[in-house]
């Protein structure tokens, strides 16, 4: 789940970067070209006001003087300085700042250049008169490169009417000044500062959202997850409400369960009349074999074939038996009937069982059993099966030469049993599933041969365990031997005499 949520926050996180990118960038360009619209604006707005200025300058003067141009004379030269402005205007027109301002007269010529404009190259002024000599009817404006570099220069041009027959126009140019206006390099500025902050705000946001929209998936799978074995299949998924996807997921879910179930319990019904209905005739063989065994007129060859078929019968009838157990415990209808009693006297039993099965096969038995009574709530013929199984596995699993050692220890909270042998072990791998149904490790694999057996005999144990609330648990090395422990908890023990129904 942590996956999903993490991949949907970077995803969020990879869709947010680029849209606050794509959206900083619309906003910074278009702010960009507004301002520089702006600026152009302002600048043309200026260069009428100047221009007009100049031109009502120029007029106001042609009332005072008959001409405002004199020539000077130069010897044997037509350049434009020789002709200018009168010394009365030009010093009016001195004080227009930085701002060009270029007169002209009916020929073209420059007759007045403002001092700011002394630093342009002899180049831009031709240009500058190459405008100038197309003296339009209406005022107009256009751009202009007077300097080699930076930005074109923006000129206002306007006819001069009214002052007199030498001037016919003038000129205003300038640059757009950079005003401290809230331009596009502020904003960019703005939107660095901004923009990580609203990033990683939204993606915390979007983690918790993604979170709370996982949130019923999380409790599906946690549901799902306590659905463990064919005990727990009668349980269900809590549905959504309304028909959304989680909705239709645990309602399929639910459905699937419910086949499950109904599978789980009709093999479950199967098994428990197929091992029932095997047992009598299995008991019926049973008496008819040992029967003719016990008959002195039988002949030696048939006896031999007899006990061989007693032997298969006995193992078979284990095997129904323990299928009856299990499919019982299954279906919850084994039930147990605890007691309080003293676990000694059983693990006694169990104990000299082992002894006279090791006998045979040269195995050593030895029994740890505390002075005192270890009482525990049990169900004795259960404990006792429980105990047989682990012994005889013990004695079965430990080639000649070999010990077993039954313990039993009492402990405060829990009395312990363990059946310790220096046998052939179990793999590492094969540790997990020894408790698992029909499970035999691969050398015990042949359910006759050496050690027969049915690979239920731990499946069987294990179930008692947990039904009288204990634990089974088993610790091994190939070749070193194996050691099983089994805890009954005292606690049930001291109440008195309880019927607790074992959950199977
Ligand atoms: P089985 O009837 O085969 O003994 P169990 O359920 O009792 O069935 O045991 C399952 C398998 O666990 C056995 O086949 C064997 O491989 C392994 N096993 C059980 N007890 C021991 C032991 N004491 N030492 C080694 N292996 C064991």
């Amino acid at each position: 789940m942590q996956s999903i949520r993490r991949r949907l926050t970077i995803s969020y996180a990879l869709a947010l970067a680029v849209t606050i990118g794509v959206f900083g960038a619309a906003l910074y360009f278009g702010r960009r070209e507004a301002v520089g619209r702006e600026r152009e604006a302002r600048l043309e707005a200026r260069l009428e006001f100047e221009a007009n200025f100049a031109l009502s300058g120029l007029q106001r003067q042609a009332r005072f003087f008959p001409r405002l141009v004199r020539a000077i004379p130069s010897v044997g030269s037509r350049a434009d300085t020789t002709f200018d402005l009168l010394p009365e205007i030009s010093g009016y027109f001195q004080g227009m700042g930085e701002d060009y301002l270029f007169v002209a007269d009916r020929v073209g010529r420059l007759i007045f250049v403002s001092s700011s404009a002394n630093e342009l190259e002899a180049s831009a002024l031709s240009d500058v008169r190459d405008i100038l000599v197309r003296v339009p009817i209406v005022a107009r404006a256009g751009r202009i490169q007077l300097t080699p570099d930076g930005e074109p220069f923006r000129y206002y041009l306007a006819p001069v009417r009214g002052a007199g027959r030498d001037i016919s126009a003038l000129l205003v140019a300038s640059r757009p000044r950079d005003e401290a206006v809230y331009g596009p390099t502020e904003l960019l500025l703005a939107m660095l500062i901004v923009a990580p902050l609203i990033f990683f705000a939204s993606i915390m946001l979007g983690y918790w959202l993604a979170g709370r929209a996982l949130q019923p998936v999380d409790s599906m799978i946690a549901e799902l997850e306590a659905v463990r074995d064919g005990r727990s299949l009668h349980r269900r998924l809590a549905a959504p409400p309304g028909q959304d996807e989680l909705a239709r997921l645990a309602q399929n879910l639910n459905a699937m369960l419910a086949r499950v179930e109904q599978s789980f319990v009709a093999l479950r019904r199967f098994t428990a009349d197929a091992s029932h209905e095997l047992k009598t005739p299995l008991m019926v063989l049973r008496a008819g074999v040992e029967r003719s065994l016990t008959d002195p007129q039988t002949p030696t060859e048939i006896a031999a074939a007899l006990d061989e078929t007693l032997r298969l019968i006995n193992q078979m009838s284990d095997l129904v038996t323990n299928l009856l157990t299990l499919a019982r415990a299954d279906e919850g209808l084994a039930s147990l009937v605890l007691r309080p009693g003293d676990l000694r006297e059983l693990v006694a039993e169990a104990g000299e069982t082992a002894e006279m099965i090791g006998e045979a096969q040269g195995v050593r038995v030895a029994i740890d059993i505390p002075d005192s009574a270890v009482t525990v709530a049990m169900d004795p013929d259960r404990i006792r099966q429980l105990l047989l199984n682990l012994v005889t596995n013990a004695v079965k699993y430990t080639p000649g030469e070999g010990s077993v050692v039954i313990r039993l220890a009492d402990q405060p909270e829990a009395a312990v049993l363990t059946v310790q042998d220096s046998g052939i072990g179990i793999a590492p791998g094969d540790l997990e599933h020894v408790f698992e149904r029909f499970w035999r490790a691969d050398p015990a694999r042949s359910r006759s041969g050496d050690r027969p057996g049915t690979g239920l005999g731990l499946a069987i144990a294990k179930w008692i365990a947990e039904a009288h609330g204990g634990t089974i648990q088993v610790q091994s090395r190939a070749g070193r031997g194996s050691s099983f422990m089994v805890t009954f908890p005292k606690a049930a023990a001291s109440e008195p005499s309880p019927l607790v129904e074992g959950e199977g």
